[in-house]
């Protein structure tokens, strides 16, 4: 028998959210960004679910595509780090992906090639991680109609630094320079929203919206949970309570005897730690729920193991299933007590978690 810790995945919680998404991106399409194999919850089956709905996938490199591909998926998708080698562009071609072209020696891998795939040109409009200056892509879009590539460009995307942050003024400025930069081509498509400026009151959607971790269920904004902006929980980490035990006032738990026990306290030890993806960041006090109960962690995560306080849920039983993270628990709220954010956790799982879907 294996050890029933195991991440369930709703893959109908998935479609809701996505249909959200496709709702706050307006006239806009939504490509379903499911790159980091879905956002830990699995390329294909997510790709799958959402096959009825999404008219394009977005991933981060050319093994996810083919994943979604080898899937038997039609949809064009989009890589949004373009291509890592000139040999690429071919297999581009052939498999339908259209990737991203970012750098000036992506545009040389193009001028050497006789492939001509079909592609979106990256302006950097300040997160300064990847694409073109605003003052390049008139040279660039030269240059490629100069090697007969221009009949290849699909259009523009530009990506948000800080859409997380609804007073930030910078959304809306990188929307005004992606805007200025792109007016000498209506004819081309455009894309900026990540997930965050779904949200963003009054942003400019244009041809393609690209939502990632909303489609999970996680928030894309600080200060908000998932649940808080209307999107379901996908995934649920659960894993069984293996062992409990009275530990007396006085003694400690756990390594580094991180939890000095001031009362007596029924403690359950739970079979999942940081070797599954559980962040060993959380501490003392960080939620979990067993039976619908919200309990919290004491001392250290181990790398196969939690320790839980479980004095609110007295009934809890050895084999009862701990939610780790889920329906009870929002894993914005674990990703806050460990100092990171829901993309980090989710993506974390290892595969020593088996996922399983309904
Ligand atoms: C990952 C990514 C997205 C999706 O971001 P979320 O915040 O998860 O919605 C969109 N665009 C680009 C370029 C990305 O790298």
């Amino acid at each position: 028998m294996p050890r029933s810790t195991v991440a369930r995945i709703d893959l109908e919680a998935l479609r809701q959210n996505f249909r959200l998404a496709s709702e706050r991106a307006g006239t806009a399409q939504a490509m379903a960004v499911v790159k980091a194999d879905g956002y830990g919850h699995g390329i294909v089956p997510v790709a799958k679910a959402l096959a009825a709905d999404a008219q394009k996938y977005a991933v981060a490199c050319l093994e996810e595509a083919f994943a979604i591909r080898d899937a038997g998926l039609r949809q064009p998708v989009v890589m949004l780090q373009g291509v890592h080698a000139e040999g690429d562009l071919e297999l581009c071609v052939r498999r339908g992906f259209e990737p991203v072209l970012h750098s000036h020696q992506q545009i040389d891998w193009l001028a050497q090639s006789e492939a001509r795939p079909t592609f979106w040109i990256k302006i950097n409009t300040g997160m300064n991680r990847l694409g073109f200056l605003p003052a390049e892509v008139e040279d660039v879009m030269t240059r490629l109609d100069s090697m007969g590539a221009r009949s290849g460009v699909l259009g523009f995307i530009t990506h948000f630094a800080c859409a997380d942050d609804l007073d930030s003024p910078m959304t809306a400025e990188q929307t005004a320079r992606f805007e200025e930069a792109t007016v000498p081509w209506p004819e081309l498509m455009r894309s900026v929203a990540n997930s965050a400026a779904h949200f963003v009151p009054g942003q400019a959607m244009y041809d393609w919206s690209r939502p990632g971790i909303m489609l999970y269920g996680g928030s894309p904004l600080v200060g908000k949970t998932g649940p808080e902006l209307g999107l379901k929980p996908v995934m649920s980490l659960e894993a069984p309570l293996i062992s409990i035990r009275t530990v007396r006032a006085g003694e400690t738990v756990g390594y580094g005897a991180g939890f000095l026990v001031d009362r007596d306290i029924r403690m359950g030890m739970v079979a999942v730690g940081y070797g599954d993806g559980y962040p060993r960041h959380a501490g003392t006090d960080t939620p979990a729920a067993v039976n619908g109960q919200r309990i919290r962690l004491i001392g250290r995560v181990s790398m196969d193991m939690l320790a839980v306080d479980l004095t609110n849920a007295p009934d809890a039983k050895e084999g009862d299933p701990v939610e780790l993270w889920g329906q009870t628990v929002g894993v914005d709220e674990v990703a806050t007590c460990a100092g990171t954010i829901s993309y980090e956790l989710l993506t974390g799982i290892t595969a020593r978690v088996p996922r399983e879907y309904r």
